[in-house]
């Protein structure tokens, strides 16, 4: 081994698992809503991924991003829990990082609101262009699968040499993929719903980040 492997490694989601609403949903709910109906079906059925639903909305929002940030800086709750434990996984060493097929500029905003902008993100990115334009930019697609924005997966694998154990986080329909391929998986919502039907990784059902600061406590 040329390289000292660290012990642990939370992979979380950030939508409705860090943040309490699902703040992407919200912005292109009020910044994009007409076409959004339909192209939400598709994606729901399964017919549509989120990246290509991202480049059809992207012509349709005209929005600048003064007014972006100040609608995103009214839905900033997070999860009441996630600080104290952020700061427990730091003094055990355990490292956390986010995995989200959400969007740059409010997963900024907000852990920069709850002075938590040190954290480490992977999403997609919002590209302000002129008369309130804007383009989104998918720097963590997987060329081979192209149905997401941002591969969770891929970034879950590349980190899976720097550590023993991976734990994931989350609560949606993007999460289901990533996390089969971690150690433990602590689900809500939709995820939960898919661990309960079938999963070949151990998982626990998870209300808040208080339960994820227990394990750490009992078990790293
Ligand atoms: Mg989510």
């Amino acid at each position: 081994m040329f390289f000292q492997q660290k012990k642990v490694l939370v992979l979380s989601d950030f939508d409705g698992t860090i943040s309490r609403v699902d703040v992407g949903d919200g912005v292109l709910g009020r910044f994009a809503q007409k076409c959004r109906e339909t192209i939400d079906r598709e994606v729901v059925k399964g017919n549509m991924g989120s990246r290509e639903a991202y480049e059809k909305i992207a012509p349709l929002v005209r929005v600048d991003a003064g007014r972006l940030r100040a609608y995103v800086l009214k839905c900033s709750a997070i999860d009441p829990f996630f600080v104290r434990f952020y700061r427990l996984a730091a003094k055990k060493g355990v490292d956390v990082k986010i995995v989200s097929d959400g969007l740059d500029f409010y997963i900024r905003a907000i852990l920069d609101k709850h002075r938590l902008g040190e954290i480490e993100f992977y999403s997609n990115n919002v590209v302000f262009g002129e008369q309130d334009t804007l383009r989104f930019d998918f720097p963590r697609a997987n060329v081979l699968c192209g149905r997401c924005g941002t591969c969770k997966s891929r970034i879950l694998h590349e980190h899976r040499l720097m550590y023993e154990k991976i734990i994931y986080v989350g609560d949606g329909r993007s999460d289901i993929c990533p996390s089969q391929y971690a150690d433990l998986i602590f689900a809500k919502g939709e995820l939960l719903k898919k661990c309960r039907q079938e999963s070949a990784v151990p998982y626990r059902a998870f209300h808040d980040f208080r339960e994820v600061s227990e394990y750490l406590k009992k078990n790293v």
